[in-house]
């Protein structure tokens, strides 16, 4: 089988993934997989039925029929409807995080991520991709920056949809979900022994996605006959 033409792209809340995730794909002409907002749909629509979130059957049979599609301009749709905005509130990252321990739903998540993994290449963010769904990728970033300027990042971002945040407040939610990534039995949130990490929290959106490309032209070139 042919090696899939993946970046993968992990790290910690408010490492500026998306951002500049998306502008790499851009770059590369490669299509782009958040795969986190799989997670936060799950975590919203398990509210919504009020399901118990360490319910391991109630989330099977959440999952087990779940689909998944994008729409225009990025939007994602879960059985046919538009959850981008709902996935997008700040608590949508708690909830996310708490079923995204759950071995039930990361089992049924997973396989649908790497069917995502295009002809034309894919850059893939997440917390896992580069240690689980694609531990073969030829290209793995590690995006990260000191706990502190996530936070605000992450405030700018919310304040821009119109939320009113409460930023201490916010680097305590934060940190609480750093920690239950990174301490979960079932693929925690950590670097792949061959990925580069990039600190990026005194660095320009636009360095970060200089530095992100030109790792990644350096080891597809590498990587190919
Ligand atoms: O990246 P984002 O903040 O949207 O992710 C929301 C949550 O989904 C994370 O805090 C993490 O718990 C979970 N997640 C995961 N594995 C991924 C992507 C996201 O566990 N590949």
């Amino acid at each position: 089988m042919t090696q899939p033409l993946v970046v993968a792209v992990d790290g910690p809340a408010g490492a500026g993934k998306s951002t500049a995730s998306r502008a790499l794909a851009r770059r590369l002409g490669f299509s782009h997989v958040d795969t986190g907002a799989m997670y936060r749909v799950v975590g919203v629509l398990a509210r919504e039925r009020a399901i118990v979130l360490d319910d391991d059957e109630a989330l099977g049979l959440l999952v087990g029929g779940l689909s998944f599609a994008i729409g225009e301009g990025e939007r994602l749709l879960a059985d046919g409807r538009d959850l981008t905005d709902a996935i997008r509130r700040a608590d949508a990252g708690e909830l996310a995080s708490r079923v995204a321990a759950r071995p039930v739903v990361r089992t049924r998540l997973v396989p649908l991520q790497r069917a995502l993994a295009a002809p034309a290449g894919v850059v893939m963010e997440g917390r896992d991709i580069g240690t689980v769904v694609f531990p073969d990728a030829p290209v793995k970033l590690y995006l990260t920056a000191a706990p502190g300027e996530r936070a605000r990042r992450r405030a700018v971002e919310l304040r821009a949809r119109g939320e009113t945040i409460d930023e201490a407040a916010l680097a305590r939610d934060i940190a609480a979900r750093d920690r239950r990534d990174s301490e979960r039995a079932h693929s925690p949130l950590r670097p792949a022994a061959d990925a580069v990490v990039l600190d990026t929290t005194t660095l320009t959106l636009e360095t970060v996605v200089d530095e992100m490309e030109r790792i990644a032209r350096a080891r597809l070139g590498a990587s190919r006959p």
